[in-house]
Order: structure tokens, then sequence, then C-alpha cells
């Protein structure tokens, strides 16, 4: 059968499978498993059909408390039923987790892993709320990038059927939840055939019905609540073995084959590493260049982490290996490990006693933490593991990708050994949060994954910020499968959709010698060179760039657009990579348009197309000079006089350079000094608002809708007027409990965003001139 490859997110790829095999979906929005709520909230409301042709119910509930609470009960009345959630979100649902696996019922639960807010709130990526879980009684099913996902989340519901234990699959939050990759999309038929009917009658000839009553959920005292415990015993004994049943289902049908635990590498491998999610792809990629070097490592993927299978694990290690290291995507302060490194060691040491084990002499086993709340992990770092465990006495409990000078638990490694795939194209796009920049590139990618033969993949970084922030784009395609579950560290291509930046960070960082850069700029190709900071001009030169430009921002303006910049730097992307022939591209990004817009009005996909067209006129190529002229370079991100911790700590965040901030550094618990975003000044705005004196009411609506505090209204004594510049604007305040007083409305130029939301807000207009408003925007 041929399946169609889409380019999709991981959220989009299990809610895709779920939506299609729940009767019952129980939500509650939580980063960053939020988007298969809304995906599946969506088809409800479009009226889509499961595969057994009904409409799921999808219902919001109050808190993921409640999600877990409806999803228990409707389980009890034999549907089929799911939620999806991450972090505190899956920590409120353990009360009723334990009693769903008590009662032995059947359901998935998926879950983006995100880190558990501990001395400080992360919406970003680790295993640390799924480790809570593990003493429900769930099973626990790791994937390790979005094509895992969707395959798993149909393995899982499969399995859990015949099991009648629930499942957690869960994969990260970020890395996979938000990565955008062409996979092999599953076809209802294939849905069909991994579910049983038989099973589905059997789970629901199971409900409380009053046509057939019976007790559930009834106490228990000191003579039987124990034993009751033990009588689950066989359904965790037989899970593993339905699980590959069900692995080999799938094989059969998609042709795809999954183990509980996959081994990758050597045969005859001495140095094994064994973790889950999508750092395994990380290492898989890693081990695949080492093992072309000959180097004896390997990979031992764990899919199933719960029940743990020990048989399973000790059978898929090579017999040769000799040392192991087990790598948690998690931190449990006060443990002798992390739960991966526990159960790794267990396994071990039962095997050798029991003779299970394949090996004579019993591995080394060291454990480590990475990745937490989506630190990077790259093939430098497992690379950093490898040769670790190749010393006579390597580092336990080591962390990889920090430095920390406190406990001294870092291991060190080479950031510049890479692995990166050089038929593999990287492009990496920085924009700013809301200038359109990430929605082009998942529309780019969407182009070249599904017109082109290539592989693709997206991937998005932004801040918590969100608005306002710096987002970049990190975009891979090419002829061969993409296991790069890590930041582009070589890029051929990038592209600076906000002039500003160049002050701010080094934006050509990781460009390759003889890339492209393509700059948006207010200056044209005559003029740009000497507006560059010297390292860039240097960096220019030094790895022969070719250099371009457009003025993303007057094409915007000429078309309407605003400041959307989106589509015209995209238009730019495409022409100057040449992909895709450019008649082609130009079809399928106004196609992308229409799609994106379509829902806004013909107004905004006409003038989308326009600037499309008038971004390649506005396109040129600078001729690169052979000197460096610039006289100035980065700016310091703050003052020089800023207090210690706001320059060492601070400073090093505002500059993108927070990986470098040693543990030492860092308050242990969490308590920050107050009065620091004042250091903080991004100076974002192309516009600001300038406030009219003659029309203002002081109504106060502008103040009030500001979502960054940016605008602020004064009533004050009009003798503090006296020493005043002549320019400070102020009128007489209009309140009679103010009587003689003065106000000031005062806008903070360097916080603003430029939304315009204030003078959207803004009440009254000049009846002269209706375009002007008792505020409005400038450059
Ligand atoms: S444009 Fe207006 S509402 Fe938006 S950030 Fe600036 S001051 Fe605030
Ligand atoms: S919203 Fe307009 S009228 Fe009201 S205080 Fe602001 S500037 Fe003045």
């Amino acid at each position: 059968m041929k399946r169609p490859f889409v380019t999709v997110d991981g959220n989009q790829a299990v809610a895709k499978v779920a939506y299609k095999l729940n009767e019952v979906i129980a939500i509650y929005p939580i980063t960053p498993s939020s988007p298969i709520g809304e995906w599946a909230d969506q088809w409800y409301a479009d009226g889509e059909p499961n595969i057994w042709g009904t409409t799921p119910l999808v219902v919001e509930m109050q808190s993921e408390g409640g999600a877990a609470g409806a999803v228990h009960g409707a389980l009890q009345t034999g549907a089929l039923t799911t939620t999806f959630t991450a972090s505190q979100g899956l920590l409120l649902m353990i009360p009723n987790m334990y009693k769903i696996a008590g009662e032995l019922t059947s359901t998935v639960f998926h879950v983006a892993a995100r880190s558990v807010a501990a001395q400080a709130l992360s919406i970003f990526g680790d295993h640390s709320d799924v480790m809570a879980t593990r003493a429900t009684g769930y099973a626990l099913v790791a994937s390790g990038s979005v094509q895992e996902a969707l395959d798993m989340a149909l393995i899982c519901q499969s399995a859990t059927l015949e099991a009648r234990v629930p499942f957690l699959h869960f994969f990260d939050g970020f890395r996979t939840s938000h990565e955008v990759a062409k996979v092999e999309m599953l076809s209802d038929e294939d849905l069909r055939v991994m579910i049983d009917d038989d099973l589905v009658r059997a789970h629901r000839g199971r409900a409380l019905s009053p046509d057939s009553p019976f007790v559930r959920g009834t106490a228990q005292n000191p003579d039987t609540f124990f034993q009751a415990r033990e009588t689950v015993n066989p359904y965790y004994l037989a899970c593993p073995a339905i699980v590959q049943k069900a692995m080999d289902k799938f094989a059969k049908q998609v042709g795809r084959q999954y183990q509980l635990f996959q081994y990758e590498g050597a045969p005859d491998a001495e140095r094994v590493i064994v973790m889950m999610g999508s750092g395994a792809e990380v290492t898989h990629e890693t081990v695949d260049y080492l093992v072309g070097t000959k180097e004896k490592v390997g990979v031992l993927k764990v899919c199933l982490y719960r029940p743990f299978s020990v048989s399973h694990f000790l059978n898929a290690l090579p017999k040769t290996v000799k040392a192991i290291a087990a790598l948690d995507r998690t931190k449990e302060p006060g443990s002798i490990g992390e739960p991966l490194y526990l159960d790794v060691v267990s396994a071990v040491s039962e095997g050798m006693t029991s003779g299970e084990a394949p090996f004579k002499e019993a591995p080394r086993i060291i454990g480590g933490r990475y990745g937490l709340s989506s630190k990077e992990f790259t093939p430098a770092m497992v690379k950093g593991v490898f040769d670790e465990l190749k010393k006579a006495e390597p580092k336990n409990h080591f962390t990889i990708g920090i430095i920390d000078d406190v406990t001294h638990t870092s291991l060190d490694y080479d950031p510049g050994f890479s692995t990166e795939d050089e038929q593999t194209f990287r492009g990496v796009f920085y924009g700013l949060g809301a200038d359109g920049t990430v929605g082009a590139n998942k529309n780019s990618i969407k182009i070249i994954g599904e017109s082109t033969d290539n592989y693709a993949q997206g991937y998005f970084v932004y801040d918590s910020k969100k608005a306002g922030a710096m987002t970049v784009s990190h975009l891979r395609f090419g002829p061969n499968p993409i296991r790069s579950s890590y930041l582009i560290g070589k890029a051929d291509f990038v592209a600076c959709h906000q002039f500003n930046f160049l002050e701010r960070y080094n934006v050509l960082k990781c460009i390759m010698p003889e890339g492209t850069f393509l700059l948006n700029s207010p200056f044209g190709p005559d003029e740009v060179w000497d507006k560059l900071p010297k390292t860039i001009q240097e960096t220019i030169i030094k790895k022969k760039l070719k250099f371009f430009v457009v003025d993303g921002y007057k094409v915007a303006r000429d078309t309407g657009l605003g400041p959307r910049i989106n589509t015209i730097l995209q238009t730019c992307f495409f022409f100057i990579s040449d992909i895709l022939p450019k008649d082609e591209a130009i079809k399928e990004i106004k196609e992308a348009i229409q799609e994106t817009y379509g829902k806004l009005g013909p107004k905004v996909v006409e003038q989308n197309n326009a600037a499309v067209d008038q971004a390649v006129e506005h396109l040129c190529e600078v001729t690169v000079p052979a000197k460096v002229t610039s006289d100035f370079d980065f700016q310091d991100p703050v003052p020089a006089a800023a207090p210690e911790f706001v320059r060492e700590v601070l400073g090093a965040m505002i500059a993108k350079d927070g990986d470098s901030i040693p543990v030492s550094a860092l308050p242990d618990d969490g308590s920050y000094p107050s009065a620091t975003t004042q250091y903080e000044k991004r100076n974002l705005a192309q516009d600001i608002p300038v406030w009219e004196t003659d029309l203002c009411i002081q109504c106060g609506k502008c103040v009030f809708v500001c979502p960054h505090a940016v605008i602020r209204e004064k009533v004050y004594d009009t003798a503090l007027l006296k020493d005043a510049p002549e320019t400070f604007k102020h009128m007489d305040a209009s309140w009679k409990e103010f009587p003689g007083m003065a106000y000031t409305l005062q806008v903070a130029p360097e916080d603003c965003t430029g939304c315009s939301l204030c003078v959207d807000a803004c009440p009254k207009v000049d009846k002269k001139d209706p375009s002007r408003k008792a505020i409005n925007m400038m450059s």
C-alpha cells in the first residue's frame, strides 16, 4: 500500500492517531502538548469521524486533574478515551492514573514530556514529569522522533487493549512535539488492522452498567489490600511480549520494525550508551559515524521503559560490551542515581546472578544526566560520553553539556566534533517572535518535504518571552534520512530577518565557508557594508560568503502588510537557494499563502501574493569589499555599570550565551535579585507610539492594553515641570479630583515591541484627519 508522505510536527502526528482511535477526548492545554488538544478540538468541531465513523467527543475540562477524572469516568462507561498533557499537568493526573491502572483499564495518555518546575518554571522538555509517574502502574513508552511518535501512538493503543495495562506514550517536549518532519502517514486501514474489534468489545464489556451490575472501587482493609495489589502481576509480566507482538504486527502491516530495546551500532561493541527519547536519535547518528571510523560503540534505545523487561534488555545488548553509560534526561536529587541508570544496574546485576546475562564479566556501568529542560544534546556530547567510557576509571553520576564547577560532575568534550551529513542542506533563520518567520519556515519545510524527494526537518527555537523575542529556525533537508535532533552548528545558509540583531548577536557564528547570507536591510547593496559590525564584515570576507540584501519592511509597507515580512524573506530564500525551479517555488509559496491566510479574506491573500512578486524585484546581491571598514562591533548586552550578577549572568543570557554560565554562578534556590528588567532593553520596534496632547481624552485605554507595560500615565504637580525640557509633553489633568495638576502619558521606546495595540485601542480620532488618533505609530 502506498502511504502519503506528509510534513507535520510530533504533536499533529500523535493527534491524528489519538483522534482516530478514541471516542472521548478530555483535554486541558499545557505547553508543549496543547496543540494535540487543539487539533482534536478542531477536528471535533469539523465533525471528523474516527475509524468507527463516529465523531469523538472532545471536552475541555477546568484543569488536568479534571481531564484525568473525566477520562477515568468515560473509561468506566466503556468508551475508548484519551488525554494529552505535560509537566505539572501530568502530576495533577497522578491520583486518577493510580485508579485507572489499578482497575486494569485500557487507555493511552500522550505526553509531550516537559520539565517539572523546581527552582524555576520551565516550559521546555525533559523526562522529569514522566519519571514521576513510574509507580502508577502505567506502561511507559518512549518515542524518539516524529515518525516514531506517530507509529508508537498506534502500537500503544493496540497493546493496551490486549494487555489491559494503561499506557503513557511520551516524546520529548519541543524537540519532538514541535519538530516538523517528513513522515510516512498511517492510513485508516493501518489503524483498523492494528485494532482488534474483539478487544474493543471486551473493553466495553468491562464497563460499569446497570444492565450487568457489579461493584468496582471498593475500600479494602489491611487483611486484603496487599494481596489484591499482587493480583495484577501476571498482566505486567505479559505486557512486554504483548507490546512486541503489536510491534511485529505493525511491521507486517506498515514495514517499520520496532523492538522493546532497539540496538544500533557495532555488533562487537565494547562501549554502549543506553537512553530513550530524541537524544537516542542523536546518539544513533553519532554511533553510525563512529562505527564508520572503526570504533566499537553502540546505542541501546529504550522504547518500552515500563514494565522493564530484564530479559529483553539483556538480549538486546551485545555480548562484547565492557562499559555502559545510562543517560537520563531528568534529575532526582538525593537518589543513588537517576531512574534509567538504576534500572540498568539492577538488570545487569540480576542477569549476572541468574546467568541470563550474555556476557561473562559484568560491564562497568556509569550514569549521567543530559539535556535537562531542552538543553542541547549534540554528537559532540555523545562522543564525550564514549570517550569517558574508554577510561580505566570513568566518572559516575556525571553531567554532560554544562560546566559544573561546584560538585565537578561535568565531563569535558570537544564541541567542534560534528557528524552533520554533507549532503544535507542546513539553513538557520533569525526572526522576531510574531514577525511570521517561524510560520513561513514551517511552510517552507512543508513545501520542500512534500514537493521534492528530500527528507526534511524544521525546528524552531523560541524563548518563553514569546512575542518580541528572537526566534531561530533550523531547517535541514536532503536525500538521506535525518536523525539530527539537535540545532544546526554548521549552516550553509543564514538569514537575518531583523537588521538590529546584527549589533547584538553574532548571527554568522555557525555559517560555513562559502555559505550564503541573506539580510533584511533598510540599506541597499551600495550602502549596507558600512552599517555592519566589524565581526560580521570579517566573517563575510574570511569565509567568502555570498551576501544578499532585501528591504523586507519597504516591500511589506508598499504591499499593505505592515510589519509582516515573512513571505518576502521566504521568497528570497527560495530564489537564492534554488531548491525548486523559481516558477514552481512561487506557485508553492502562493498556495501556502492561500492555505495560511485564506480564512482572513482575499485582501490578505492578495497582499501577500503581491509581496512575493515584489520580493524578487527588491532582492540584490552585495559586491563584498575586500577590506573591513567598520569601526564598531557588537554592543554589550547590559551597561558596564550594571551590578555584577546582571553583567555575569543576566548579560550572558541576554546575549544568548546562557549555556556558558557555570553552575557556581546561578542561585541555588532560584532566588534572583529584583528590578533587573531595567537592564534588558531590547529596542525591537521599527515604529513606536507617539502621544498627541491636542486629542487625548486621558481614558487610559492605551496604558491598559499594552502587554509590556510600556506606557505609563502620571498626574503630578505642575511645579515639577519647572526644569522639564521643552520637548517634554504634558497637558492639564482632566479629573476634578486633581485640579490644577498636569498629566503626561509616557512611552518607553526601548521596551516597545511595535505591536500597535495601544493605537488600535485608542478611541479618540482627529475629526479633520481620521488617520490620526491621540496616539499613533511613527518611525
Ligand atoms: S506598540 Fe503600544 S501596545 Fe505595543 S508594545 Fe508598544 S506601547 Fe505597548
Ligand atoms: S487611549 Fe488615546 S485617548 Fe486614551 S489615554 Fe491613550 S492616547 Fe489618550
